[in-house]
């Protein structure tokens, strides 16, 4: 067969029908009979990458190994697969656009008008085909953000419009993921929104394949009949994708609706082995039956938005079903936190997450929240600004260092307990600028995370400005709070610990990113333990 093989996703009627999840079930499925599979997110906005976007805008910033700041989706492809992502998995049409003005500028089209059809179309095509360069891939799926229809999208659809004509039909190929809606009125599914949303691809050049079909009621056979005649589609081709009651189920509900085997005859791909999910299905049965709950608190201030902390919030999912646990969030705004809710809520937990964020709006609740934890030996996990607000409340209330406080909330504090790590001085522009990416910590072996990683090396993603400040590191040492993690190359540190505490960790790294099903975080699954242990301690 020829290499690689190339799979658009696209979407339509409405937003927000999971295209990532659709296309990370289908890698898993590709994935589970030896294919070697990648995805890659077109993302139509024009910001460079989602990096200066507010969570509350567009969700939780995804951080890969190289250091890309991306859309959440590459976060639900790693976490099916257990691939790591690149810079390459994710474009955008700023990058697009940053990317041919820099050649125009440079004089690349001398005495040509620089267009959208070839220029753009043409940039887009090659960042494409860029993971192609990469030999051992036998797939690749793209899925282009957006609805079909919006004016971001059109270019992404010209160019793959284009590129099948380029590749080669049985090369490539179009899944149209739509939405069945249902009126309960007339008591029917209707198919009239996606007839249209099929119709406006093909006014791009474009016919679609597969339909995958959003619903919350079966599709039957007459309707699916209905859609083969009115899309141009096989019946075999239209795929229904009922609601699930957990992300994980989509790869099982998938492979029941025979995707997988549909996509491999289209591409003519012969010598692949049968899909095997044992380990997967063993993970979603321990994540529907659990034995045990907890409830734990994640103190943030984008709790409105789930997506803001979607890592976070997968990676308790992962670290729940392997211990048999049912984890419930209690997502705590940072900013309203009060005495009451302190002594009602937040020390009833059986664990507290302090969530990474940036700016001062919400510190003094999350600063509370660490004092309650720790003064009840909760199970406490502080992640990145979680943990730099740990050194702040043990620094304040255990040394006596009134205004201790980061340069980030306090420019003038006069014990600068977290202060800005040197290189980022002389920064001035934003995106892109964090201390970004994997990087390699020295763990000391008489620590609970050496217990935990079983290792003396470990590499964990990070996205920050602000460290703790070394000059205060043997006053808080003496006091009892431990540096465990450091980094070898900065003397950063980059994990805190409280040995007095049964389970008191903070981390300056996002472990959240590196959490997968098959391979859970050891950092979640340990206080996902810690916080069952707890919890059957008050019974
Ligand atoms: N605002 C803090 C910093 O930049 C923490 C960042 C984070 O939580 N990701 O250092």
């Amino acid at each position: 067969m020829s290499k690689p093989k190339y799979i658009f996703v696209t979407g339509g009627v409405s937003s927000s029908l999971g295209k990532g999840i659709i296309s990370a079930s289908l890698a898993k499925l590709l994935q589970s009979r030896g294919l070697n599979v990648t995805i890659q997110k077109l993302d139509p906005y024009i910001n460079v990458d989602p990096g200066t976007l507010n969570p509350y805008e567009h969700g939780e910033c995804y951080v890969t190994s190289d250091g890309a700041e991306t859309d959440l989706d590459l976060g639900h492809y790693e976490r099916f697969l257990n691939v790591e992502t690149s810079q390459a998995n994710n474009v955008t049409t700023g990058k697009i656009y940053q990317t041919v003005i820099e050649e125009e500028r440079k004089g690349k089209f001398l005495g040509k008008t620089v267009q959208v059809i070839p220029h753009i179309t043409n940039e887009i095509k090659r960042r494409i085909q860029l993971l192609g360069n990469n030999n051992s891939l036998d797939v690749i799926i793209t899925e282009i953000g957006g609805t079909v229809g919006d004016i971001e999208s059109l270019p992404y659809i010209e160019s793959v419009r284009q590129l099948r004509w380029e590749l080669g039909k049985a090369n490539s190929l179009v899944i149209h993921l739509t939405l069945i809606p249902y009126l309960s009125a007339a008591k029917e599914l209707k198919t009239k929104p996606t007839q249209h949303s099929v119709k406006t691809l093909m006014e791009s050049g474009i016919n679609a394949d597969i339909l995958v079909c959003r619903t919350e009621h079966q599709i039957s056979d007459e309707i699916k009949n209905k859609l083969a005649l009115f899309c141009n589609v096989e019946v075999d081709s239209v795929i229904q994708s009922i609601d699930a009651s957990t992300i994980y189920d989509v790869p099982l509900l998938m492979k029941k609706e025979k995707l997988d085997q549909v996509v491999l005859r289209k591409l003519e791909i012969s010598n692949f082995k049968e899909a095997n999910l044992e380990k997967w299905t063993d993970f979603v049965n321990k994540l529907k039956f659990p034995k045990n709950t907890i409830k734990i608190g994640l103190i943030g201030k984008y709790v409105e938005l789930q997506d803001s902390y979607k890592s976070i919030l997968e990676s308790l999912i992962h670290a729940g079903s392997i211990n048999e646990t049912k984890v419930e969030v209690c997502s705590i705004h940072s900013e309203f936190i009060d005495n009451d809710q302190i002594n009602n809520e937040i020390s009833n937990f059986d664990g507290v997450i302090v969530a990474p964020g940036f700016g001062s709006r919400g510190i003094e609740g999350k600063i509370k929240a660490i004092k309650c934890a720790r003064e009840n030996n909760i199970p406490f996990f502080g992640i990145c600004l979680g943990m730099q607000m740990a050194v702040v409340e043990f620094a304040r209330n255990i040394i006596g260092l009134k205004d201790a406080n980061s340069t980030e909330m306090n420019k003038k504090t006069l014990n600068p307990v977290i202060s800005l790590m040197e290189e980022q001085k002389t920064i001035s522009e934003m995106g892109g600028t964090m201390r970004l990416g994997s990087w390699e910590c020295n763990i000391n072996e008489q620590s609970k995370v050496f217990e935990i990683y079983n290792s003396k090396l470990i590499n964990e993603r990070h996205r920050h400005r602000w460290e703790l400040n070394n000059n205060y590191l043997n006053q808080l040492e003496n006091a009892g709070l431990n540096s465990v993690g450091i980094n070898a190359k900065t003397g950063l540190v980059e994990i805190i610990e409280l040995p007095e505490n049964d389970w008191f960790i903070g981390v300056q790294f996002h472990p959240e990113y590196q959490s997968t099903v098959e391979m859970p975080h050891p950092l979640f699954v340990s206080f996902v333990k810690a916080c069952l242990s707890y919890n059957k301690s008050k019974k």
